[in-house]
């Protein structure tokens, strides 16, 4: 593979196809798959894992806002996206480009059948969200009732599926909660399914629910991260390979003696003849200021080089003096061995946030290896 000549975020789609079937093979062979490639796609660019997910047979998609399901519509994706957090402005997009809302509150559904009503639509697909814990968004069971009256009244929508979203799924200390949160789940089905008169899909699985708690599958899952390689759990982690590989290249070498400086604030110090090589990545790029001042490194040549000073907008400098290297040479931030799990914990942070910060102005490749 071609050496990165700029700051390059690698796709390893054999990667993403590697987790996609590790994940399926850990659930019933009739539980559909919703592949989660919100925040474009974790990060990385949503159309190319959207794409590859569907050629593979992934039966839904989920984004969380609605221009988001329209990016992939624009580049004809054909699955079924449920959009995660619609707002009301969206509702024309999510109609004119066949995305189908999380309805979460009575204000919203009462809303979107006036809505859906006024341009004549008939059994609408819509998925009704239940908060179970997490508190963020969703119906409350008392009001079950009122959602049976607003649906009562229509033929403008049609529930496709419930679901609801588990709070601590990754974390054994809360596994009596997360059990809680499913059992409240089960009595929501059971009471949705009398009132409808038929049984939606059910969902309330993301990835560390998958893996911890396959037996509440129920007839879908909602995997976001553990697709792109993460599993938020060593058991799961050295079964799931990383899709991303953020890597650079060395811009220029500086040769530093006792008392010179290096970055803004004067933050490097060097106490004794020093190396040091600026690269064209910084906290613009998505690379956080927390990891400067040694708190992170970076790899050049199978060797480690931690970051030297602040970390600049366009650029961090990181000390080479023990390292045989050369401009040009390339420049690794996070891959499969040095993952973007173990620089996330150095901010302490998770992946999520760093691979959803990485700027659009690194450029995206695919790999294939
Ligand atoms: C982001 C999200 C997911 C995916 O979670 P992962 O931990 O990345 O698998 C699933 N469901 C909802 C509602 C989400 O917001």
């Amino acid at each position: 593979m071609a050496k990165a000549t700029e700051s390059t975020l690698e796709i390893d789609l054999s990667a993403l196809r590697h987790n996609y079937q590790f994940i399926k093979s850990k659930l019933h062979a009739s539980t559909k798959m919703m592949g989660v490639v919100k925040a474009n796609g974790y990060g990385s660019d949503g159309i190319i894992i959207a794409k590859e997910l569907s050629r593979i047979g992934c039966d839904y998609f989920a984004v969380a806002y609605a221009g988001e399901g329209e990016q992939l519509r624009d580049v004809e994706i054909t699955t079924p996206i449920l959009v995660l957090h619609p707002l009301p402005t969206n509702f024309n997009t999510i109609l004119e480009k066949c995305l189908e809302p999380s309805i979460y509150s009575l204000k919203m559904l009462k809303e979107f059948i006036t809505f859906a009503g006024s341009k004549n639509q008939k059994d609408y697909p819509i998925h009704l969200k239940f908060n179970t814990g997490l508190n963020r968004l969703g119906f409350i069971t008392s009001e079950i009732a009122a959602v049976q009256q607003l649906l009562s009244k229509t033929s403008s929508v049609k529930v496709k599926s419930i679901f609801s979203h588990l709070a601590a799924s990754e974390d054994p200390e809360e596994n009596d909660f997360t059990n809680g949160q499913i059992k409240k789940f089960e009595h929501i089905s059971e009471e949705i399914k009398t009132i409808l008169g038929y049984q939606p899909l059910r969902h309330t699985l993301n990835t560390s629910g998958i893996l911890n708690f396959p037996e509440a599958q129920f007839d879908m899952v909602r995997c976001g991260i553990g697709l792109y390689g993460y599993g938020n759990d060593v058991r799961f982690n050295k079964h799931l390979i990383p899709v991303l590989s953020l890597k650079t290249v060395i811009s220029q070498i500086h040769h530093l003696s006792d008392g010179d400086t290096v970055g803004y604030n004067r933050k490097g110090k060097a106490s004794k003849a020093l190396k040091t090589a600026t690269l064209p990545i910084g906290h613009a790029d998505g690379i956080p200021r927390s990891l400067g001042q040694g708190k992170a490194s970076v790899y050049i040549n199978g060797k480690e080089a931690p970051i030297i000073g602040n970390v600049c907008m366009d650029m961090i400098m990181v000390n080479v003096t023990n390292i045989n290297c050369e401009e040009g040479d390339e420049v690794i931030i996070f891959d499969k061995n040095h993952t973007a799990d173990t620089l996330a914990t150095k901010m302490n942070s998770i992946s999520y946030e760093l691979l959803t910060g990485l700027s659009s102005r690194i450029k995206r490749t695919i790999t294939y290896t």
